[in-house]
């Protein structure tokens, strides 16, 4: 069985007592491919290097809405300089998050749109993060859907709005939170939307799944909520494995 780890964070400090320890024993684990993400500048050298040193590790970044207010122009600049890069594959996570509201909400769409024409110029998949926010988000994905490529990251809405998402060529993923007892949201989406856009991921080291919930996040532990999303479906966890796998691979554009 093989899993892809669509988003995760594995520069975070709470990997730093045995982060290459952890990542040298993932393939042994099942995680064949994992896109880890930079949510700002200062990670960025961080990322670059570890998917220098692994073949199996690809890079993507972006500026983080939580980030919004401290983006300037020239971090656009720098943005568009490591996607030149053949391991950073895509421009994420960007997006909108009014449950922390950690930037202004004008500040945080701003960057958003910003980052949405940046990544079509670049012809780049995106990687979006919107919490709490899903009518601002609809609006300013509407101004950038011709050409819109990417993934609807730890899927927290409707399936309406699922919908919405798949209308534009969006893949949809999911995390840890679908094993929650109170996620009846994601779960019902999960279990709904076509098999052909959906894809896994941790959000490592947050959003750890049951029955590990409260303890660090790894990529490992994708096969708890790979084994709750199969049980929705009624399908093999090793079938949805694979069909995630290749759907990461071509959401990414991983030949
Ligand atoms: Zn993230």
């Amino acid at each position: 069985m093989r899993f892809f780890d669509t988003h995760a964070h594995l520069n975070d400090a709470r990997f730093d007592e045995d982060r290459e320890a952890l990542i040298e024993s993932l393939p042994s684990k099942d995680i064949h491919l994992v896109m880890n993400v930079a949510c700002d500048m200062q990670e960025a050298p961080k990322v670059k290097a570890l998917s220098e040193k692994y073949d199996f590790i690809y890079a993507a970044v972006g500026m983080h809405p939580h980030v919004a207010g401290e983006t300037s122009l020239s971090d656009l600049d720098a943005i568009a300089r490591y996607m030149e890069h053949e391991k950073f594959l895509a421009l994420g996570e960007i997006g909108l998050d009014y449950y922390y509201d950690f930037s202004p909400r004008e500040v945080q769409q701003k960057w958003f749109d910003a980052q949405l024409s940046l990544a079509k110029q670049l012809d780049v998949p995106v990687i979006l993060h919107i919490r709490d926010a899903f009518g601002d988000c609809l609006d300013i994905l509407k101004a950038h859907k011709d050409g819109l490529r990417g993934v609807m990251h730890c899927y927290s809405g409707s399936y309406e709005f699922a919908k919405l998402c798949l209308d534009m060529g969006l893949y949809i993923a999911f995390g840890g939170a679908v094993t929650f007892k109170n996620a009846v949201k994601p779960a019902e989406v999960a279990a709904k939307i076509p098999l052909e856009r959906l894809l896994l991921e941790t959000d490592c080291p947050y959003m750890t799944p049951v029955p590990l919930r409260g303890k660090r996040n790894d990529p490992s532990l994708m096969r708890y909520t790979a084994e709750k999303i199969a049980a929705l479906r009624n399908m093999e966890v090793e079938e949805l494995a694979e069909i995630t796998f290749q759907n990461g691979k071509q959401v990414f554009g991983i030949l």
